[in-house]
């Protein structure tokens, strides 16, 4: 079978994966099942130019780590600037967050040349490549301009929006031509996938698209799928169930004197729907006084990407939020809402999300949301917590026995709070099994075998046609932004 070769923005170490998010936790899933590479950025930044970055590797049973530095400048408009400060707000619809400067789109292509560059001499024959998310969209088209012949893939973590909001980046049809140059394009929910080709069909009228999701571009066929990135639920449950037993979980337990609570995590983003979910809270408080010193409400909220203006001044809304809530109800012995910045160990977390009565999950727009499958998988089924889920993230298309809300109704999130506080035994018992069973259905094993099955299917098509995957990736400087 041939290797598979995972390449991500940044690479997690495995003994490091217990505080990293959802992307980490997916690709080490894949890893462990097929082994094979993992390429992309230490985490490091070193000053001056970079020709060629050479990777550093590291093997691990049959797993291969290799990661390179990047130069600081355009590794700063890259990050910061390109794919956070304008490809995140973009496809996660959000354009009054967006901008578009052409320094940091030039810098977005040169370090996803050098990624190219650096991963080029790791290849060997017959590799199937599996590029992950918007920081490296352009990869694959660089590689074939390099004459990798490889099977690639693409996997988008995040949303990808209509095509009339997808057209305010400048560099739209490009970046649409440079994704075209992978093999399969993964998406987490068919509304994505169908707005991806959508796009290509407004911006690109020489591609040719049947409705299986095939996308003839120069004579050759990429593949659109959609696969629902999951968790390991025994996993968790067994994580859950463990931390759950002593140390800080259970103190924290104790800690609650039988008040219920209420628990929310989450990054620090405006995508995450924070402010709108503690109004909500602070409504409830409001208008449903009997709660008051009954409940607790724990948001844990890890700072990132403190450097991208709009997190900084997220941060300190977010801190006023907290503060005038606990100021207008707190009693001596009671804080309404604990608000941490602290990143945790996963299986803090997930014994956190096992002593919670209700998951607050209300992201404005989210990819899929990881969280809200790990508070199901981490619950005691024989008393099971009640998770409350924005109908605008990608899990709410598969957990559909959640109470779902749209996350700008702060009255419909109160509400919803309410009831997820007041619902019988018998009810939480029966939607959490059926959640559940949800959960194993579209498990992480399932998103890892599928995908790699479409690229190798798409590898075997090719080597059976002789089909050259020949790509004209580097456009001219004036043709980059059209
Ligand atoms: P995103 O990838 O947008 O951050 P997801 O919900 O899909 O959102 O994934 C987040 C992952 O990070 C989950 O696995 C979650 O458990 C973890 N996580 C989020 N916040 C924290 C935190 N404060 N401490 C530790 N882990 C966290």
């Amino acid at each position: 079978m041939s290797r598979l070769v995972n390449v991500s923005n940044r690479v997690i170490l495995p003994r490091a994966v217990a505080s990293a998010g959802g992307l980490a936790v997916g690709i080490n899933a894949a890893m462990r099942e097929s082994g094979g590479l993992w390429f992309g950025w230490s985490g490091r930044t070193v000053a001056g130019a970079v020709q060629t970055p050479s990777a550093r590797v590291v093997r691990r049973g049959s797993s291969t780590y290799a990661t390179i530095d990047l130069p600081r400048k355009p590794f700063d408009l890259y990050y910061n600037g390109f794919a956070n400060g304008t490809l995140w707000p973009l496809l996660h619809t959000f354009l009054d967050r967006f901008r578009f400067r052409h320094e940091e789109h030039e810098a977005y292509l040169e370090v996803n040349r050098l990624f190219a560059l650096a991963l080029l001499p790791l290849l060997q024959p017959g590799d199937a490549i599996w590029v992950h998310d918007y920081h490296l969209m352009p990869l694959a088209a660089q590689l074939r301009a390099l004459g990798v012949h490889s099977a690639i893939g693409f996997f988008l973590h995040v949303p990808f929006p209509g095509f009339d909001v997808w057209r305010a980046l400048p560099a739209h049809a490009s970046l649409l031509r440079a994704l075209l140059a992978c093999d399969v394009l993964g998406f987490q929910t068919e509304p994505d996938r169908v707005a991806f080709v959508e796009a290509v069909r407004a911006a690109l009228p020489q591609c040719r698209i049947s409705g299986a999701g095939s996308i003839e571009v120069a004579g050759r066929t990429v593949l659109a799928g959609v696969y629902p990135i999951g968790i390991d639920p025994a996993a968790v449950q067994a994580e859950a169930a463990k931390a759950a037993g002593g140390g800080q979980v259970h103190d924290a337990g104790l800690g609650l004197q039988g008040r219920r609570l209420i628990i929310g995590v989450d990054r620090i983003d405006y995508s995450k729907g924070l402010l709108q979910r503690f109004e909500a809270y602070q409504h409830f408080l409001e208008t449903a006084p009997q709660y008051r010193s009954a409940v607790t409400y724990l948001q844990l909220a890890q700072l990132g990407r403190q450097r991208v203006h709009a997190y900084s001044s997220m941060r300190r809304a977010l801190e006023r939020s907290a503060g005038s809530i606990n100021g207008r109800f707190a009693e001596v012995d009671w804080t309404p809402i604990r608000y941490v910045n602290r990143p945790f160990p996963h299986e803090t977390v997930m014994g956190l999300l096992r002593l919670a009565r209700v998951c607050l999950v209300t992201p404005l727009r989210d990819g899929m949301n990881l969280v809200a499958k790990e508070f199901i998988a981490a619950q005691d089924p024989s008393d099971p917590g009640v998770l409350v889920l924005s109908d605008r993230a990608g899990a709410a298309r598969e957990l559909r026995d959640a109470l779902l809300v749209n996350p700008y109704d702060i009255l419909a999130i109160a509400q919803a709070l309410r009831q997820a506080l007041d619902m019988p035994l018998a009810q939480r018992r029966a939607r959490h099994a059926r959640l559940l069973q949800a959960l194993h259905r579209h498990d992480i094993r399932l998103w890892q075998t599928r995908f790699v099955a479409s690229l190798r299917a798409s590898q075997d098509g090719q080597e059976a046609t002789g089909q050259p995957l020949l790509f004209a990736a580097t456009l001219p400087p004036t043709q980059r932004t059209g």
